[in-house]
C-alpha cells in the first residue's frame, strides 16, 4: 500500500477507492431463494426448463371455435353454435373441439384441439348450451401459443443481471424456486467515541447522539448488503480490540467510524497501527483521515468520525467496493454538471465535494449548507454532490460545477 510517502503525499480519492475496493473481493455465488434475490446480481446465465406459454392457451374469456365455422358471423345475422364443453383454466382432460360446435373457455385454459380461435365472450349472448355469435374472427384470434414468449432450453437470464421484479418474476414463471447470485456482504458497523450516546437515550451534557451506525447500516442496506451494528465502543484501545475479537469470523468487512485523525485519544488508529491497517491522509474534504487494511484477518476500512465525512468515504468507497464485490458492472453514482448559484472556496491540493441540490434538469444547482463535515442536516437537505476538482480554489456563482447525482 501507499506507506509514508502515501501518507505525505496524500492519496487522490480514486487511488484510495481502488485500495479499499482491492480489499472487498467478489462474493461467493451461492444458490438463494427468490424472495431473497431482489437486487443481487445474477452469477451464472440460467436457462428455461419449460416453455412460456407451456400450452397453447386461450387469452380471453369466451368460446373456442373453429374459424371457419363463424366466417359469416355478424351483429345483423349472427351464428348459432351449441357448446359442446366448458373450459375452465386448469382443465386438463379437454376434449377435441368437433366441427361446427363451441366450447365455453376462460382465459389461461387449454385450447381444445380443433379448435383455432377465441371468440370473446363481449362478442355472444353468453350462452352456455348454445351460443351466439355476433362477429367472425380470423384464425390465432386470442390464442396465446407455446413457447411464444419463452422456448425450452432458451437462455432467459444473463450472467451480471441485476435482478429487478420483472427479472424474478420470469424466473417463478419457469418454475425456478431459486438463483445462483452473489451472496451479500456481511458487514460489521462500529462507531468510537466516549461522547456517543445512543439515539432515544436521556442526553448527558457533553455528549451527542450516535448517528453514524444508523446511517451507514442504511447505506448498506440501501445497496443489499448485510450491515451489523455493534454496540458503540468508547475511546479505550482494550475495549475496542475485544468488541471486534468478538465478530472477527462473521463478516467480510468492518467498517468503524470515528478515532482515526491526528489528536490524542484516536481509538481506532492506536488499537490497530502496526496491526495491519495503515492510515493515511486521502486529499479531499470533508473525509482525509482514513484507514484501511485487514485486522487478524478481517478486511478494515476506519472512516473518520465526522458525519458528513463518514457518509461521503461510505459513499465514495465503500459503495463502489460492496457494489463491484457484489458483482454489479455498474457502480458509480451518475453524474451531471450544472450552474452553481453561489460562490464558492475550496482548499488548495484537495478535492471538496460540497452538498447541493439540483434541479430536476440539472441546469442549477445551489449549494446546501458550508463545507462543514458536521453539517448533517444540510447533508440530508441535499441530493447531490459538487465535486470541486484539485486546482479549483474559487467557484463564482453561475460556474458550472459537477455533480454527483444521490437521487
Ligand atoms: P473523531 O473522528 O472520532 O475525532 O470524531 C470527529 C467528530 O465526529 C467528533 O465531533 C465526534 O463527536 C463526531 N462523531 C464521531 N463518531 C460519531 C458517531 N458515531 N455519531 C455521531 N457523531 C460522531
Ligand atoms: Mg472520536
Amino acid at each position: 500500500m501507499g506507506g509514508v510517502n502515501a501518507a505525505k503525499r496524500g492519496l487522490t480519492p480514486q487511488e484510495y477507492r481502488l485500495e479499499v475496493q482491492a480489499l472487498v473481493p467478489p462474493l461467493p455465488v451461492v444458490r438463494l431463494p427468490l424472495a431473497m434475490c431482489r437486487g443481487l446480481v445474477l452469477a451464472e446465465d440460467v436457462t428455461a426448463g419449460v416453455s412460456l406459454p407451456p400450452f397453447d392457451n386461450s387469452a380471453m374469456d369466451g368460446y373456442a371455435v373453429r374459424a371457419s365455422d363463424v366466417v359469416s358471423a355478424t351483429a345483423e345475422n349472427p351464428v348459432r353454435l351449441p357448446v359442446a364443453d366448458d373450459i375452465p383454466a386448469g382443465r386438463t382432460d379437454v376434449a377435441p373441439l368437433a366441427p361446427g360446435t363451441s366450447q365455453r373457455i376462460m382465459t389461461g385454459a387449454p385450447l381444445p384441439e380443433g379448435a383455432d380461435a377465441i371468440i370473446q365472450v363481449e362478442l355472444t349472448d353468453g350462452g352456455t348450451e348454445n351460443v351466439r355469435i355476433d362477429a367472425s374472427v380470423l384464425p390465432r384470434t386470442h390464442v396465446r401459443f407455446v413457447g411464444e414468449d419463452v422456448s425450452s432450453g432458451d437462455v432467459i437470464l444473463r450472467a451480471g443481471t441485476v435482478l429487478h421484479p420483472p427479472q424474478l418474476g420470469l424466473a417463478a414463471a419457469v418454475g425456478l424456486a431459486g438463483l445462483p447470485v452473489r451472496r451479500p456482504p456481511r458487514v460489521l458497523v462500529l462507531s468510537t467515541g466516549s461522547e456517543l450516546v445512543p439515539p432515544g437515550d436521556p442526553l448527558p451534557p457533553g455528549h451527542i447522539y450516535e448517528s453514524n451506525s444508523v446511517l451507514l447500516a442504511a447505506a448498506i442496506e440501501e445497496i443489499g448488503g448485510k450491515a451489523v451494528v455493534l454496540r458503540s465502543v468508547p475511546d479505550d484501545v482494550a475495549t475496542f480490540r475485544a468488541v471486534v475479537a468478538e465478530h472477527v469470523g462473521e463478516a467480510d468487512l468492518l467498517i468503524t467510524s470515528g478515532g482515526v485523525s491526528a489528536g490524542a485519544y484516536e481509538v481506532v488508529k492506536d488499537a490497530l497501527s502496526d496491526q495491519g491497517v495503515e492510515f493515511v491522509q486521502v486529499a479531499m474534504q470533508p473525509g482525509g483521515p482514513q484507514g484501511r487494511g485487514s485486522f487478524e484477518g478481517l478486511s478494515v476500512v476506519a472512516l473518520p468520525g465526522n458525519p458528513v465525512s463518514a457518509a461521503l468515504s461510505f459513499e465514495l468507497f465503500l459503495r463502489p467496493a460492496l457494489l463491484s464485490a457484489m458483482g454489479h458492472s455498474r457502480t458509480d453514482r451518475p453524474r451531471a454538471r450544472a450552474r452553481a448559484t453561489a460562490a464558492m472556496t475550496s482548499p488548495p491540493g484537495r478535492v471538496q465535494y460540497r452538498r447541493g441540490r439540483h434541479d430536476a434538469g440539472h441546469v442549477e444547482v445551489v449549494p446546501v449548507g458550508g463545507p462543514g463535515s458536521h453539517l448533517l442536516a444540510s447533508f440530508a437537505a441535499s441530493n447531490c454532490l459538487i465535486e470541486i476538482p484539485v486546482g479549483v480554489a474559487e467557484v463564482a456563482a453561475g460556474d458550472e460545477v459537477d455533480l454527483v447525482l444521490l437521487d
